[in-house]
């Protein structure tokens, strides 16, 4: 038997109520502003940097604050209960983890603390590419040696937050798959240094999508990258990506909680105060029990992230439990959406309400960075031990 402490109610208070003081200063209608031009949130981004919250998995060693995952996720959860989109920035906390797990001493003296105080932004991760998907070891993005170079083409898709970063995490093929015993051999991760590559064998295209995630296309032709810039082993890069992959889903997952938290709350409200055949549609159980039942849904949701968290921390395994921590907090935050907008009629279309943004935003955590189906089939595969899929 395993024993974690899982803690109750507002844990992190302090840290709580430093992120709610960040946040009042970045109101909804910033937000509104901010989607409609399609624009990065820089001013809120400055504001988490200079905070020290993006640095909060970063040892103290290295100018980070050496938190606890749950803390870090508490970060994100506030900033999304409040109304913030924090997923403009959230690469920031986690992705230095390849870094630091795989790097070495030499790659992280040089780059996590400039990483820790947000001189360097590490925001983008180029993995998905658009022919091969989900099944990451089939992707075609070729890095071949030329002496103390890589040398990279192919394309990548999604990758968020290209134009903003500093520094992109790059998974790119260094031995054919065909010449490899295991597929997830023969993988290797990049640091790429964007602003020497932009225009010198990448160029960067913006996705015109559902949301503003200042996500992009990325296009290499004989991109060279120094080999020093090889993060672990040569064709085990897979291993060095999939290490990281816990904390992402179990830090997106706090997210979610706090999405849900934001609509409960507002649709409450709304279902409170909105009068209609002379009497508040929160009265009417059509309205009111979606409601309580998003709430119902959110805090078993929030249990299983805190419990995913525990065991992370506590070094024990934790793929399954994070992988139902994405899961169900996915699906908490989508259902509590559904209620809010459908609560707000009409108006939940009406951007002055923020309902219809925080939904389609709301919505991609049923897709990136790991799709609902996938962790459906690791449980049905891995854990129940059905036939595979893929
Ligand atoms: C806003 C946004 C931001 C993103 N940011 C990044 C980023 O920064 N970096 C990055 O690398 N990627 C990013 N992504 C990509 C994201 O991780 C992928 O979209 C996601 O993993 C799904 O891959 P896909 O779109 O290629 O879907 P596909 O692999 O084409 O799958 C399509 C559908 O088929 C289902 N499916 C496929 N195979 C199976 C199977 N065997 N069993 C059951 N169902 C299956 C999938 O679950 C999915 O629903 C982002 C995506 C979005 C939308």
């Amino acid at each position: 038997m395993q024993e974690v402490t899982v803690g109750l109610g507002e844990d992190y208070a302090d840290i709580r109520d430093s992120v709610r003081r960040i946040c009042a200063d970045f109101p909804n209608e910033y937000w509104r502003d901010i989607d409609k031009r399609e624009a990065y949130p820089t001013e809120f981004v400055q504001a988490m940097t200079d905070s020290g919250f993006l640095a909060a998995l970063i040892p103290e060693e290295y100018g980070g604050a050496g938190l606890p995952i749950r803390a870090a996720g508490v970060i994100l959860q506030e900033c999304h209960a409040n109304g913030c989109y924090a997923a403009a920035a959230h690469a920031q906390m986690y992705t230095m983890g390849t870094l630091l797990r795989h790097g070495s001493p030499e790659q992280k003296a040089k780059y996590l603390p400039k990483i820790a105080s947000g001189e360097l932004r590490l925001q983008a991760f180029g993995v998905t590419e658009p022919t091969t998907g989900t099944d990451t070891t089939k992707l075609k993005t070729r890095a071949v040696r030329d002496g103390d170079h890589y040398v990279v083409n192919g394309q990548k898709v999604w990758t968020s937050r290209a134009e903003h970063s500093d520094l992109m995490l790059l998974l790119v093929r260094t031995t054919p798959v065909e010449e490899v015993q295991k597929k997830t051999d023969g993988l290797s991760v990049l640091l790429v240094d964007m602003q020497q590559a932009k225009g010198n064998g990448l160029e960067i295209r913006k996705l015109d999508a559902m949301i503003n995630h200042n996500t992009t296309e990325l296009f290499f032709d004989d991109l060279r990258v120094p080999v020093e810039n090889l993060i672990g082993p040569e064709g085990k890069g897979f291993r060095c990506i999939l290490d990281g992959m816990n904390a992402e889903r179990i830090l997106v997952s706090h997210e979610s909680i706090g999405d849900a938290d934001w609509f409960i709350r507002t649709a409450s409200q709304y279902a409170t105060e909105r009068v209609v055949f002379d009497r508040p549609i929160g009265q009417n159980q059509g309205i009111q029990f979606p409601i309580a039942r998003a709430y119902a849904e959110m805090q078993a949701a929030d249990m299983m992230v805190r419990k995913a968290a525990a065991l992370f921390e506590a070094g024990e395994p934790c793929g399954e439990d994070a992988n139902i921590a994405k899961l169900l907090a996915s699906e908490a935050a989508w259902n509590a959406a559904e209620a809010c907008m459908q609560t707000h009629g009409g108006f939940g279309y009406a951007r002055e309400y923020d309902v219809e943004r925080r939904w389609r935003e709301a919505r991609v955590q049923r897709i990136a960075p790991i799709s609902t189906n996938l962790v459906l089939a690791y449980r049905g595969q891995h854990v129940l031990g059905m036939p595979r899929s893929y």
